[in-house]
């Protein structure tokens, strides 16, 4: 009986079953460069001779390493099946940005808010080609066949979606192209082709890696003639993946989608359990609701979009991500708060197992400084409530406490002042008094003053 067609949770396990060449269950890593040819000289074909096109190629031959190489092709099998379209990995998600840009070279390039690292490599291709920066939201009119737009959602730092459909239409309608940066909403949570995007790109270094300890980035695409470019641009961009990276990826795409949805499922919980915390209507003064109240001044997710439902709903059904942020009501706060937290390491990146926070303002320069970037992992998301709400109570009773040392200072600053009038007050009075007794012929009044002041000494 011929199988119906396999769902992802069980491509991320067989998509690259094809590829197998030796017994072992678990994939071997191959770290070699370079590929023995065949010992048959009947076999062997010179390069003048043969197709370049990626699909003409046997997977399981390789020569070099830059070209392609077991464990990064096994890697890009399994995505390609998760992504719904060719995929070519890279040594990072800038790496893969700077290929396609390569791929379409635009002259006009309509982007929002993104990455800071994308605009980084924006700017670095202006440089070289000229390329113009059009605001994301730019009317139709500014752009022009072969141009790009390029969205991000949900958008980083701050974990907001925007209609990938709208902007797939908006570039369409005058022939330029969407790029859709979907890193923080891998398969398993949202599919940018369904919306009309020509290229969906992941920094593979957040949720593909999984566990803080890969480097990688991925474009994909359904148009043949482009995935032949581009894999055939990387042999010379060599931006390609490491061999160990590779092995890590297939290892930690097994668990893509469940990795993903329980963190999406934490994170929603998180994001509700606060905002409903910071509506409460009037806490009772010692309540974790105060507390989140005295400390929070927002809180950001595509889950409290409730006026964007209609599309948001069908863009991401199985959760809105694992990512959200939240900004404090003071910028020593944010600065404060990662190094009270148990369960949150305090540092940049995203999409590991673990949860991490990041005061943002030490790697992006543009974002509001009392900014928290969260990264939800697969702790239970009561123990990291519990630990959030801790480390706003401790943020609040050290500010209560620095509060009263202020006030306990100015008060003896008030007394200090009061003491040294009264000293003069003091002073002021011997000195008139004996003023008023004395010889007013013998005594100057700096005689006076001084037997006065230094009587006491
Ligand atoms: C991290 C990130 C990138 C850059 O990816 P690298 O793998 O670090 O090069 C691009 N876009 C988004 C949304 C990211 O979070």
């Amino acid at each position: 009986m011929a199988h119906p067609p396999a769902q992802p949770a069980t491509l991320a396990l067989h998509a690259d079953d094809v590829l197998n060449n030796v017994t072992d269950v678990a994939p071997p890593i191959h770290l070699s460069t370079t590929f023995r040819y065949s010992d048959n000289p009947d076999e062997l074909t010179p390069i003048a001779d043969l197709s370049e096109k990626p699909q003409d190629q046997d997977p399981k031959q390789h020569v070099y390493s830059r070209v392609t190489a077991p464990n990064s092709t096994r890697f890009e099998t399994i995505l390609s099946s998760l992504l719904k379209g060719h995929v070519v990995a890279y040594s990072s998600g800038l790496s893969a940005l700077h290929a396609a840009l390569v791929l379409l070279n635009p002259r006009r390039i309509a982007v929002g808010h993104n990455y800071h690292g994308c605009h980084g490599v924006i700017a670095l291709f202006s440089r070289l080609t000229g390329l113009q920066k059009l605001d994301l939201d730019c009317p139709a009119e500014q752009l022009e066949a072969g141009d790009v737009v390029f969205l991000e959602t949900p958008l980083n730092p701050h974990g907001t979606a925007f209609n990938i459909e709208h902007y797939a239409q908006k570039a369409h309608s005058r022939g330029a192209y969407l790029i859709v940066d979907s890193t923080f909403a891998p398969p398993g949570l949202q599919n940018p082709f369904e919306f009309g995007a020509d290229i969906v790109m992941h920094s593979g270094s957040k949720y593909f890696g999984g566990h803080s300890d890969v480097l990688c980035g991925v474009l994909a695409t359904n148009r043949k003639d482009w995935y032949e470019r581009l894999w055939g641009d990387r042999v010379y961009l060599g931006s390609v993946m490491g061999n160990l990276e590779s092995w890590l990826g297939v290892r930690s795409l097994r668990t893509l989608e469940v990795r993903v949805q329980r963190q999406s499922q934490n994170a929603e919980r998180l994001v509700a359990y606060l905002d409903g915390a910071l509506h409460a209507f009037r806490p009772a003064a010692d309540s974790d609701e105060a507390a989140v109240q005295g400390v929070l001044y927002q809180i950001n997710h595509a889950s409290l979009q409730r006026g964007d439902a209609s599309w948001l709903k069908k863009q991401m059904p199985n959760g809105f991500g694992p990512v959200f942020s939240i900004v404090l009501r003071k910028e020593e706060w944010a600065r404060r708060l990662p190094s009270k937290l148990a369960y949150f390491h305090h540092a940049t990146s995203l999409g590991g197992v673990e949860s991490l926070i990041e005061w943002r303002a030490m790697t992006d320069a543009r974002v509001d400084r009392r900014l928290l970037r969260v990264s939800v992992g697969l702790e239970n998301w009561e123990d990291l409530r519990n630990d959030l709400v801790a480390a706003f109570k401790a943020l609040l009773k050290e500010s209560t406490v620095e509060v009263l040392q202020q006030a306990i200072e100015a008060y003896f600053l008030w007394m200090n002042n009061i003491q040294s009038n009264l000293d003069w007050l003091g002073t002021y009075m011997c000195v008139w008094y004996r003023l008023r007794n004395s010889d007013r012929q013998s005594l100057s009044i700096d005689s006076i003053l001084e037997s006065t002041l230094y009587s006491g000494q």
